[in-house]
């Protein structure tokens, strides 16, 4: 069992919030993250309490594969940040924690810099539960950094599965790291990733990989223009950097600054926050519908049942599915 007994008084983890508390903070993202029914309905409170002082960052979505560099990166470009007066919170979306409850993203020992930087807060992914689930309570512990007076969140995820084209539905902006590599890298590479991607970074351009890193670059605007990817007002870059050496990131954080004051003059980057809010609203509707089926005892058993006749070919899908619906009322 959980032996963490979060704290529960709203109205004094919000003014903790506000006063920037760490601690508190800390005990708010541990009452978000828990699955407690009691205490999700004061998680809610305490989100809808703080709803007007969040919304005020700059959130940043970070893939790429295991390897690619991005706890090197992150820590780096974190760094830079703080330095020049941000306060920067990274969080995590790990859908490989969900099956294997270890993590391999967020893991503070990976930024160590970061981690005991006083202008920063990482903190790992949360690790119960299906991709949505993890990152629906991603999204609200930004929304509680973003109350604590952060104002540039950083949401890392590992380009594997569905989890990048998740986290591109709560952030800003979306960068996305690559490694340098030939041609036939370019080929295994998802479309999909390419489509949600405002920015591509090819790491490593150091040393020897600084030519390789170039020829990538060039093939990964090659392979975005095909592609027609973008918008009338945003075609995203294609840069080279080193997160190790510290370079290019100084051209990184200023193309995403760009991107922001380009999107808000065309309206772009309000009208991509109301399309989230719809579709977080619209996803946990349907997270509350698999949870009842999950948790209703009727509703679980006559589930097993009916899926035991579709199994065995005695009933169609659709009826089964259709006597279900019934029970929830619709
Ligand atoms: P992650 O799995 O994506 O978080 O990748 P890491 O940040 O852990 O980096 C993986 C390996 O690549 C480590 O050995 C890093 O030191 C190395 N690495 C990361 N960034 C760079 C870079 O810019 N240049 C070079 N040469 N190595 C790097």
């Amino acid at each position: 069992g959980d032996v963490r007994r979060p704290d529960t008084d709203v109205a004094g983890l919000a003014a903790g919030i506000r006063a920037g508390e760490r601690a508190v903070l800390a005990r708010a993202i541990t009452l978000v993250e828990s699955r407690k029914p009691e205490h999700q309905a004061k998680a809610r409170d305490l989100l809808q309490e703080l709803l007007a002082d969040s919304g005020r960052s700059l959130r940043i979505g970070i893939t790429g594969v295991p390897g690619v560099g991005k706890s090197t990166t992150i820590d780096q470009f974190g760094t830079n940040l703080t330095a020049a007066g941000h306060k920067v919170a990274v969080l995590a979306v790990d859908p490989s924690s969900t099956r294997t409850g270890g993590s391999i993203l967020g893991d503070k020992t990976r930024m160590a810099r970061l981690a005991v930087d006083p202008n920063a807060y990482v903190r790992p992914s949360p690790s119960a539960g299906t991709l949505g689930g993890v990152a629906a309570r991603t999204r609200e512990t930004m929304l509680l950094c973003e109350a604590a007076g952060f104002d540039v969140i950083l949401v890392e995820t590992v380009g594997v599965g569905q989890s990048e084209t998740t986290v591109a539905e709560m952030v800003d902006f979306f960068l996305v790291l690559m490694l340098p590599g030939a041609g036939d890298e370019l080929q295994g590479i998802k479309k999909g990733i390419l489509e949600v991607a405002d920015m591509i970074a090819v790491n490593k351009a150091d040393g020897d990989g600084a030519l390789r890193a170039r020829a990538s670059a060039s093939e990964y605007r090659a392979a975005l223009h095909i592609l027609g990817a973008g918008t009338p007002d945003w075609t995203p870059p294609v840069v080279t950097i080193s997160g190790l050496a510290n370079e290019g990131l100084d051209v990184v954080w200023s193309e995403i600054e760009r991107y922001r004051d380009v999107t808000v003059r065309s309206g772009r980057f309000d009208a991509r926050r109301r399309d989230q809010q719809v579709h977080w609203m619209r996803e946990m509707i349907l997270t509350r519908f698999r949870d009842r089926l999950d948790r209703d005892p009727a509703l679980r058993d006559a589930n097993r049942r009916l899926e035991a006749d579709v199994r065995a070919g005695r009933l169609s899908a659709s009826l089964a599915a259709a006597e279900i619906a019934a029970m929830l009322g619709m």
